[in-house]
């Protein structure tokens, strides 16, 4: 059967969760045994998000196979349980890079390239290549940015374009405010967005509304008759606070048998089967809403503390460990910079706190205020859970404040350091270009037997993916090893990859475990780091 494509759009403003639906939808899709994956287009003209600010932006996602992708790929991942692959992420930048590589290589020639039909048919093209090529029953096409902005225009006409060829379910995901007094749901905005849409010869299959409280009766059937709907094609996306239960909140509505009926699809799996997943799918949810379950707190120590999306795979990671230990999880968010005073009592910022985490960063500000949070975790003995560069920072406060090597540092902060024990990786000093020259994607470790890494993971050998430039560097493996800090792994190629204090629960890795959690399975090192916060809060209490 030829793919067929579900395109979501986004009207009025972004951040409404479109990922999340899109992610729902997917996973929904997926349960009934329909092969159904999402891709993103996002209409930047950066070629990838490698390049950009994680402060503006949200955090970098890495795939598998290297590539630096949208956040909302994250979301996807971790609905799904899957690793999705770089060729789902289109961005403009690839779009026109391509284009303008095929107008040099002469595949236009004769003609003045233009947006209709060059651009439009290239992303048709490429659509159905990604969909044959990954055997995809349905490819849910995520359109970033709203109607009305100028970098997705094209791309909407492309969809249209689409939709004459091939069976396209669209669904437009659109805000509903209430007004404060009275309370009341208008539905002018939507109108008004429902004829941008329509004047660019897309019929909206479907409406997600987003609400605060969900979505009143009238203010449905008002949408619904604008839209040329029936009522049970809007659809109530009110907050639901967690964020995987959206997908049992949608298919309580009919959401998926809606499009599974549009789409021309039937079941894959027996009726039994799919209730057995849907349960499943429920307590992992339940799980995560544990509400009466026993709190621990968790600090996380960065520089992008003002902006949660910027960490957002560690949070989850945290919140898939800490529904496995059965613990109701705090966040304690510490601007690092603000550690560097040093009149502040580190006793008093930490009182409350049963571990703390330094996550993946890059560039010089705040990191000697990580450096004093990891000091203090290793000399109080609250567990400590150090992310790549929360790990290259716990080898350089070991080596400053145990082996006494004065200033040590990372060459990435102080290039002219006496003790380097954070050196530049083979090759990176030559790379003259930027974007996707760092070690990147799903890379090996052998893990040595008898240390924490080895009981969290329970094996040899271990995959995690990677995004750095620079590494441990191993001339100081000994003298930092003679005073008990533990390699406890390292490379094929022989770099220190994860590292441990003897004397309490501290671990380092330079991979980013954070982003192959998910709820079915969490990531071991923030599955022992959870249990062991977990152990510090009871000790705590008696
Ligand atoms: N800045 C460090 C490096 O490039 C750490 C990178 C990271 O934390 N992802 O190696």
């Amino acid at each position: 059967m030829p793919t067929k494509y579900v395109v979501v759009l986004g009207s009025l403003l972004s951040g409404l969760g479109k990922g999340v639906v899109v992610a729902s939808i997917a996973k929904l899709l997926s349960m009934r045994g329909i092969r159904a994956l999402p891709l993103k287009f996002d209409g930047y003209l950066n070629y990838d998000c490698g390049t950009m600010n994680p402060f503006r932006h949200g955090e970098v996602f890495v795939l598998d196979d290297k590539s630096e992708v949208d956040m909302d790929f994250g979301t996807y991942e971790r609905f799904l349980g899957t690793s999705m692959k770089g060729e789902f992420s289109l961005t403009g930048g690839k779009i026109f890079s391509a284009i303008i590589e095929k107008e040099r290589r002469g595949d236009f020639l004769g003609s003045d390239v233009q947006f209709v039909p060059h651009v439009t048919s290239y992303i048709v093209d490429y659509l159905k290549g990604v969909s044959s090529r990954n055997e995809l029953d349905v490819l849910i096409i995520e359109v970033g940015g709203t109607v009305g902005d100028i970098e997705n225009h094209y791309f909407l006409e492309a969809m249209r374009q689409l939709a004459m060829k091939e069976d396209v379910a669209f669904i437009d995901v659109t805000y509903v405010p209430e007004l404060g007094s009275v309370g009341e749901q208008k539905t002018k905005p939507t109108q008004i967005a429902l004829r941008n849409i329509m004047q660019l010869g897309i019929q909206p299959d479907v409406i997600v509304c987003r609400t605060e409280h969900g979505l009143s009766d009238a203010a449905k059937a008002k949408i619904a008759m604008f839209a040329n709907l029936d009522n049970g094609a809007v659809i109530d996306d009110h907050d639901v606070g967690n964020i995987y239960a959206l997908p049992v909140h949608l298919a309580d509505q009919g959401l998926d048998k809606y499009i599974m009926a549009r789409l021309g699809l039937r079941d894959r799996i027996s009726p039994s089967a799919l209730k057995k997943s849907m349960a499943e799918w429920s307590a992992l949810c339940k799980a995560m809403e544990n509400e009466r379950a026993p709190g621990v707190c968790i600090a996380i120590v960065g520089k992008y503390t003002k902006l949660h999306d910027a960490y957002a795979s560690i949070k989850e990671a945290l919140y898939h460990a800490a529904a496995k230990s059965s613990v109701r999880l705090e966040l304690k968010w510490v601007d690092s910079e603000k550690l560097e005073g040093k009149s502040l009592d580190l006793g008093e910022v930490f009182s409350d706190v049963n571990g703390i985490l330094v996550p993946g960063g890059f560039g010089r500000r705040g990191i000697e205020g990580m450096i004093r949070a990891i000091s203090y975790a290793r000399t109080t003995g609250v567990p400590y859970l150090g992310i790549c560069l929360g790990m290259q920072l716990m080898a350089v406060e070991f080596a400053r404040d145990v082996c006494h090597l004065a200033k040590a540092n990372s060459t990435e902060f102080d290039a002219g350091t006496r003790y380097n024990v954070i050196d530049l990786l083979p090759g990176q000093a030559d790379a003259s270009i930027k974007g996707g020259t760092m070690r990147l994607g799903l890379q090996a470790a052998r893990v040595r037997r008898g240390t924490l890494a080895h009981k969290a993971y329970g094996t040899g050998i271990v995959h995690e993916r990677h995004r750095h430039r620079y590494e441990f560097n191993s001339s100081y493996e000994k003298t930092l090893a003679s005073k008990g800090l533990v390699i406890s792994a390292v490379t094929l190629g022989g770099l220190a990859e994860i590292i441990e204090w003897a004397s309490s629960f501290g671990i380092g890795t330079q991979a980013h475990p954070e982003l192959r959690s998910n709820p079915m399975r969490p990531a071991p090192l923030f599955s022992a780091f959870i249990s062991a916060a977990k152990a510090q809060m009871a000790a705590r209490k008696t």
